[in-house]
């Protein structure tokens, strides 16, 4: 059960390269998640995300929890053996779900009660339950409840989700620990939740009540959520510049591919994203030269690959024009073929970023992103 992180690197600009050590594996560090909502990244099997070298994962507690149930996944030996998936899994707390899916949902100290989106059970979301629910699932790192709120938000309202964030974040830390103490280390580690909003004194307060309970890691939450990418960042290296350099970052829910270095130089170590999973399955295909909307009819007798620089299975085998032709005639393998190729664009670009941190050129590397996703395809 060997848990561990470390800072190889660190380059000027304050980018990190490390390695977090799981018992299901070696994730290099910075790295991207894929996002396998329901116990599955959508339009991939197991054996191609493997193939594309994704060495973490991340699944939804709240659909998990839904269905097929926690319980049932526990009895079927965890999650990685119910999806025979060898390799790291990372589990959020289940609150993103409950506040952007759900129906009928209230918010009280206690917990956030809800009506499942699927048949309008009713539901009882605690800190305690979301921690109960993952340790059930057997993922290799889980997130705490925390409180989302919509954006933009009004002051008061940031600082009581910040209250109400650090009360539930508490009551977590204390659930997990004392099932550690009854039942021996857990493969699991806890990581707590930065909220906030775009307010940088309650992101402040927010990290230091988080840092007094000790986290394995510390994630920051509610951005990239229609604020402008200055404001992310800016937000983001407020928290960063607080947290220990011991301890993994994650910032959730980011990005677009010209963002994520951003990100990366202001020290965080993970992140997460549906776009390029969700934006394959509508033929938005994201390459080296920018994007390319693959069901526009300039590609219809176009004979390149879809990324001429992609090392990919997909592109080293099918044509523009083929795609093109799977996505008019509706077919399955056209969000086959574009997801494996995001997916494989997104994992290469977290290579290139750390090898760039290696040499010291991250900066370039970022500007080279930006130029080619403002300007567009060729
Ligand atoms: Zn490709």
């Amino acid at each position: 059960m060997s848990f561990s992180f470390e800072v190889a690197r660190t380059d000027p600009t304050g980018a990190r390269r490390g390695r977090l050590t799981t018992p299901h594996g070696v994730v290099p560090t910075p790295f991207f998640l894929p996002v396998g909502t329901a116990a599955s990244v959508k339009a991939l099997t197991q054996d191609a995300l493997e193939e594309l070298g994704a060495e973490i994962i991340l699944a939804n507690t709240y659909h998990l929890y839904l269905r097929p149930g926690h319980e049932l996944i526990r009895k079927l030996g965890g999650l990685h053996r119910f999806m025979s998936w060898p390799r790291a899994i990372l589990t959020d707390s289940g609150g993103y779900q409950v506040f952007s899916l759900a129906e009928l949902r209230k918010v009280t100290d206690e917990g956030v009660r809800f009506r499942s989106h699927l048949d309008g059970s009713e539901h009882l979301l605690t800190p305690e339950k979301a921690a109960e629910i993952q340790l059930a699932l057997g993922s290799d790192v889980a997130m705490v409840l925390d409180e989302c709120i919509e954006a933009p938000a009004p002051r008061d309202i940031a600082e009581a989700a910040v209250k109400r964030t650090t009360e539930w974040a508490r009551r977590a830390r204390t659930y997990f620990t004392e099932q550690a103490s009854r039942n021996g280390q857990l493969p699991q580690w806890q990581f707590g939740i930065v909220q906030g909003a775009t307010f940088a004194d309650l992101r402040r307060q927010s990290a230091r009540q988080l840092l007094e309970l000790d986290f394995r890691g510390y994630a920051v939450g509610g951005l990239a959520v229609g604020e402008s990418h200055g404001l992310t960042c800016e937000m983001t290296g407020e928290v960063t510049a607080l947290l220990p350099r011991d301890r993994p970052r994650y910032l959730m829910g980011v990005g677009k591919p010209e963002q994520i270095a951003d990100y990366v130089a202001l020290g965080i170590d993970m992140m997460d994203c549906v776009l390029p999973t969700r934006a394959a399955r509508h033929a938005c295909l994201y390459t080296s030269e920018g994007r390319v909307l693959i069901k526009n009819a300039r590609y219809a007798d176009d004979q390149r690959p879809p990324d001429p620089n992609c090392s990919c299975s997909v592109c080293r085998r099918y044509t523009r024009a083929y795609l093109r032709h799977l996505f008019a005639a509706g077919e399955l393998t056209a969000a086959i073929l574009a997801t494996h190729h995001n997916v494989h664009f997104y994992l290469d670009i977290m290579r290139q970023i750390r090898e760039s941190i290696e040499f010291g050129n991250l900066l370039n590397f970022s500007s080279k992103m930006h130029a080619r996703y403002v300007v567009g395809p060729a």
